[in-house]
């Protein structure tokens, strides 16, 4: 994590937690943030719990996202919900192209190339979500797939503006399983992403923020983001406990 990026520590809670639940866990969050003023800290709670969460986190620096959303502003879409949905509900953030997203509900390159520049459009921080399968790195793509999906995905942002999207780098074979990327591993990937971003403006891959997710724990956190070009981490199982979530974050000024 060089000098000039903040680092950004974000919790995934997928479908998880109830209004109470997420009341109990923000209200022990919130009140325990002494110390990580140097460390952006988001939280992705499930759409019925975002209202909940914004309300907790009112005169704090502590932002709320959402986990997935659709392209259009309105329209005949049944179950979807807008940018600008989700920043009149007080949010600022949002999750796209989770792998889970990918693998189960048939998220698409095309649909993504559309979803960052309309979150970026709305005033939405868009984490933009890519990693390979486990097949995939045995064959050696691993870097073709990023590239492929950084192309795809990022198309409809200009060069000059890629610099206010968060990528998270997330080997699916590391995501929910316990296995996580060794620290050469991560920062092989992250430094190859930012080189595929370079590419297209070399300032704003310097400033482009990029998170490792994959079984990021409060164990293993602080040397994954020490890494040069990882910037933070996306977190998953480990940030459904506010106090592993709260070390991870720590672990991102140490
Ligand atoms: C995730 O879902 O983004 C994730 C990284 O999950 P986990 O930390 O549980 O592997």
């Amino acid at each position: 994590m060089p000098d000039g990026r903040r680092p950004l520590v974000a919790a995934n809670w997928k479908m998880n937690k109830t209004t109470a639940e997420a009341a109990d866990f923000m209200e022990r969050f919130v009140g325990s943030l002494g110390g990580l003023e140097d460390v952006d800290l988001v939280v992705c709670p499930p759409y019925t719990a975002l209202a909940t969460a914004v309300e907790w986190v009112a005169r704090t620096p502590v932002r709320i996202a959402a986990q997935n959303m659709h392209f259009e502003e309105s329209g005949a879409f049944t179950g979807e919900v807008s940018p600008s949905m989700l920043r009149d509900a007080g949010v600022e953030a949002v999750i796209l192209g989770h792998s889970e997203r990918r693998q189960h509900f048939g998220e698409t390159d095309e649909a993504l190339a559309r979803k960052v520049p309309s979150a970026l459009r709305a005033g939405l921080l868009p984490i933009l979500c890519v990693g390979e399968s486990e097949g995939q790195r045995d064959a050696g793509e691993t870097e073709d797939v990023l590239a492929a999906q950084l192309d795809a995905d990022l198309a409809g942002v200009e060069a000059a503006d890629l610099g206010g999207v968060v990528v998270a780098y997330e080997p699916i074979w590391a995501i929910g399983t316990g296995r996580t990327a060794t620290t050469e591993q991560a920062q092989q990937a992250i430094a190859f992403i930012r080189s595929r971003l370079a590419a297209r403006d070399d300032e704003a891959a310097a400033a482009v923020r990029i998170l490792y997710g994959g079984s990021m724990k409060p164990g293993n956190a602080a040397e994954l983001i020490a890494q040069p070009d990882v910037d933070g981490g996306l977190v998953g199982g480990a940030s459904l406990d506010p106090d592993d979530f709260l070390a991870i974050c720590r672990a991102g000024v140490a």
